[in-house]
């Protein structure tokens, strides 16, 4: 086995994908894959509980720009309009020279932007809804989102499920036991090259 793989997990948002990597790295066997989450850069709002260095780098968009600039970015985008998220280049290099693997939760154009650099070295999974009005219900029990946020993450989830042929591997969320078993069996198989 080589490490220095690079896993990236997408998925529309509301479509369960941050539930997926919990379950992933909650594993008994979780160590055996050897892989470290990259946290990423936000110029989002931290929502109630999450943490500094934790779930993100929550940082103003000056800094974020000026981050841009400096070239510590191995890809960002502009995931909801306003709202910046990136992946740190150190970050990812940080994970690779400590010798792990490192798994990414990134939009789907992020993702694709990931493979394009690492190529063979990256997997890309995409995580689909059974349905859109299935991923609608998702959101809105997990009520951390207005309506207004709601339908722009739906409007931008019909989008971005018209991208899933692009990516290595997909993964229906349909039953989450399920769902987890096909990731944790894709990232397994991939690792273990
Ligand atoms: P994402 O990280 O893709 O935005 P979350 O993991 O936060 O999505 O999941 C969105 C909501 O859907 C959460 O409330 C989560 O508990 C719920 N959820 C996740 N997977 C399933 C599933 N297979 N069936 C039903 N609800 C699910
Ligand atoms: P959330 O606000 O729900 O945490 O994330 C919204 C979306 O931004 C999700 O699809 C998430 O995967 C994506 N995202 C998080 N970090 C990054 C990143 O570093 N780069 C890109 N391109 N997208 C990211």
């Amino acid at each position: 086995m080589k490490n220095g793989k690079i896993i990236v997990i997408a998925a529309p948002s509301g479509c369960g994908k941050s539930t997926i990597i919990k379950a992933l790295f909650d594993e008994e066997n979780a160590s055996e894959l050897d892989l470290r989450f990259s946290i990423s850069a936000t110029t989002r709002e931290p929502r109630p509980g999450e943490k500094e260095g934790v779930n993100y780098y929550f940082m103003t968009e000056e800094a974020f720009r000026d981050a841009i600039v400096e070239g510590g970015f191995l890809e960002y985008e502009e995931v909801y309009p306003g709202r910046f998220y990136g992946t740190l280049r150190n970050e990812v290099d940080r994970i690779i020279g400590e010798g792990h693997n490192v798994l990414l939760d990134i939009d789907v154009n992020g993702a694709l932007g990931v493979k394009k650099i690492y190529g063979e070295r990256a997997l890309t999974i995409f995580v689909r809804p059974p349905s859109v009005d299935e991923l609608r219900r998702r959101l809105e029990a997990r009520g951390t989102e207005t309506p207004d946020v709601i339908d722009q993450r739906i409007d931008r989830a019909e989008y971005e499920l018209s991208r899933s042929p692009m990516f290595d591997r997909v993964v229906v969320n349909d039953e989450l036991d399920e769902a987890v078993r096909q990731t944790r069996n894709l990232v397994d198989g991939f690792v273990s090259l």
